[in-house]
Order: structure tokens, then sequence, then C-alpha cells
């Protein structure tokens, strides 16, 4: 679950050029604008990340009504970025004393599921990511495979990155498509057992005629299937080969037919399916692909470093997701008079990889196997998108 809400400690407060209402909170790399006068540097207070949605029918967010929308059938406030007077204006705060709930709150905590706060997505994703039936109606067979990571990147803004100024991280742009999981799980995995219980319409891929049918079928009751599983999941759930969804339908023709002749241990390859049907087709593009920016290694229980994933996924004939830069420096993206976050901020954005106007922003992996990684939305993006 991400970290919708949250106790933060207000780092600084500041002035905005021409306005005498109004003043910018910073919050770690948050700033957020709000009423001159009712906080003060250093208290402690209520973050309302951007995605957060406000239950409108909760009377201390009445103050927004104005500004309420509807998402899952209530009304409320979609919290987004926003721009007052050529500031960015990114969260809601609320102080801590209109909020009796949170006992003994600390810098921190994270107060999400106390508040009732749920994430607001778009309404095709919402109906993705809860395992229903959208994107051509995929169809979703199982959970998420326990043994294979979920994917996700924690928001720069939440990130102390002073300590990794001298670390080399991978740069990847980042699509705005949809997750997608094809992995492949070999008999001598730990977790081929529990593999061959969630496997979901493959059967009729490997074996269509009717024989192949009632082998598989007598291998499977009597424990003396071996072949490889092939699993193909979205963001949340694992889905039935036969579904005829895009998902299926692109790791079907784009990632099966390399898998089957992959001779290595057992992997799952994460990519991003991006398609004129997905995100209202932010990239750009005419027809749908899949293009890995992870490689977890299932027996290993954990990501290949960038160099190993990049070599793999050549060597598979897969597209990967574009590189901007390999073993870059953080402090070599510094702009002198910026923090750290902030100069990374506006690296972000630029125009999109495959012809769509902006891109919705950059991905770093550190080089050294210790998986650190985070995003960095560009705040154009964010501006255009909504
Ligand atoms: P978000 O889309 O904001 O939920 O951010 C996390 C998601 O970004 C991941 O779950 C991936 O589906 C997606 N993503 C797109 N491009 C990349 C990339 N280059 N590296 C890692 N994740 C990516
Ligand atoms: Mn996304």
């Amino acid at each position: 679950m991400r970290q919708l809400a949250t106790i933060r400690r207000i780092d600084d407060i500041q002035p905005i050029d021409g306005a005498d209402r109004i003043e910018v909170l910073i919050i770690g790399g948050w700033s957020c604008v709000v009423q001159k006068g009712i906080h003060q540097k250093g208290n402690l207070v209520v973050y309302f990340e951007i995605d957060s949605f406000l239950d409108g029918s909760d009377s201390r967010f009445e103050s927004f009504r104005e500004r309420f929308t509807k998402f899952n059938g209530k009304q409320g406030l979609r919290v987004k970025t926003i721009k007052l007077r050529r500031q960015i204006s990114q969260g809601v705060v609320m102080p801590l004393s209109v909020f009796p709930e949170i006992k003994s709150p600390k810098e921190g905590d994270d107060v999400t599921e106390v508040l009732k706060i749920v994430k607001w997505e778009r309404e095709d994703e919402a109906v993705e990511n809860l395992g229903g039936r959208k994107l051509g109606q995929s169809r979703p067979c199982s959970k998420f495979p326990r043994f294979i990571k979920q994917t996700d990147q924690p928001r720069i803004q939440n990130m102390r990155l002073q300590h990794h100024e001298a670390s080399k991280f991978e740069i990847s742009v980042k699509l705005d498509g949809s997750s997608m999981t094809v992995a492949k799980i070999t008999p001598t995995s730990p977790f081929y057992a529990e593999a061959i219980d969630i496997r979901c319409g493959m059967e009729q891929i490997e074996r269509p005629s009717l024989v192949g049918r009632l082998k598989h079928w007598f291998n499977k009751k009597f424990n003396r299937y071996n072949e490889p599983v092939y699993l193909v999941c979205s963001r949340n759930v694992n889905l039935n080969w036969n579904d005829g969804s895009l998902f299926t339908s692109v790791a079907k023709s784009q990632v099966l037919p390399t898998l089957v002749e992959y001779q290595g241990p057992s992997i799952a390859l994460q990519g991003e399916l991006i398609a004129p049907s997905i995100q209202a087709n932010w990239e750009g593009v005419d027809k749908p692909s899949f293009n890995v920016f992870d490689v977890w290694d299932i027996d290993e229980q954990k990501y290949l470093k960038p160099d190993d994933r990049q070599d793999l996924v050549a060597e598979l004939g897969v597209p990967h997701v574009p590189i901007i830069g390999n073993k870059v420096r953080l402090d070599e993206l510094l702009i002198p008079g910026s923090s750290i976050n902030d100069s990374i901020l506006s690296f972000a954005s630029g125009p999109g990889a495959y012809g769509g106007k902006h891109r919705e922003g950059v991905v770093f992996k550190i080089e050294n196997g210790t998986g650190v990684s985070f995003k960095a939305i560009s705040n154009e993006y964010l501006l255009a998108k909504s």
C-alpha cells in the first residue's frame, strides 16, 4: 500500500513573489501552497500526497467542496499537482489537531489507513488494478505470484539522496503504460510447485491436441509434469493466458517465443506495456509493445543489476525501456544553487521517447546491486495530464 497520508515536519516556509495571502511549505522534497499564517516551521502536520482521494463525506475536507470530483461512486477531493502564481503546489497539509483519531503521532508515521485515504486512479487503471476486466478484458486467475516482486517505485520527494550523491545510477525513461510481468519457472526452481498451482490457460497453448491435453491432465494428476511454467501478470494479478486481452496477446507474440528458447535460471521479465489503447496513448505509439525495465531472479529473490539486466534483455531480443545514462553519479546532475532533489526533478522533464509530447519522467536504479531506486515524475507531465 502506498503511503498517501503521513505525519511530516514543516522543513521551511517561503514567501511567494507578489502574493500576500499565500505561502509555500517545504516538506521533504514537496512544495505545498497554503494560506499564510496557519503553519509554523518545525511543526508536525498531516501531509496528503498527490493522488490521495479525500472523502467528501468527512466534514474536515468540506472546505475543498468546490474542487470535488467523483471517484469510486464518492464525491471528494482528488489531490493533484496545481500551479498557483507560477508556483507548483503538490499535496494538502492540515494541522494535527484536526485529527484526534491519530494517537501519539510521530514524524514519518503512515496514517493512510487510520484516515481512510484511498489512492485516486484513472477509472481504467482502477478497474485493472482491482483485478477487474478492462484493457481488452483481461481475466485474473489468481493473486500476483508470491515469489515475484510487484513493480513499484518510491517517489524522489520521499528519498534522502544526500548520502547517495557519489553513487552511480542507471537512468531510464519512465513509460506511461501498464505494468506487465512475464515469467518462466523451470522445474529445478523451489517455486516450481507453486507456479504449477497458479498457472492458468497455458495448457491449451502448449498442448492444443486432445492427446496433448490428456497427457497434460495425467502428468498434473500424478505430479509428473516437468515442463517450464510460464506466467503472465498485470500489475496486481496473475492472468489467464487465454483471456484474449492485450497483455496476453503481446506476451504471446513478443515475449514467449524468446523465453521458450532461453535456457538460464527462472526469471520474471517486468516491463511497461504501452499501446494506443493504454493511458489514452500518452506515449503516442501506433502499436502495442512490451518494454522491459527489470528482471527478477526468481530463485535468488532479487533484481538483476542494471548492466546484467541490459545484457540479458539484449540477448533475448526484447525491447528495453530507453536508457538515458549508465553509471551516472547523482552529483553530475547538480544544478548550481539547487538541491540534488530539485536538480533531478528538472532533469525528469523532457520530450516523449516515442512521439509523445512530454515524457512521464525518469527512473533511477543504483548500479551496485543494493537495489536503491526511485522515480522522478516530470512536473510538466503532471500539469499536462490532469
Ligand atoms: P507509477 O506508474 O507512478 O505507479 O510508478 C511505478 C511504475 O512505473 C512501475 O510499476 C512500472 O510499471 C512503471 N515504469 C514505467 N517505466 C519504468 C522504468 N523505466 N523503470 C521502472 N518502472 C517503470
Ligand atoms: Mn504508471
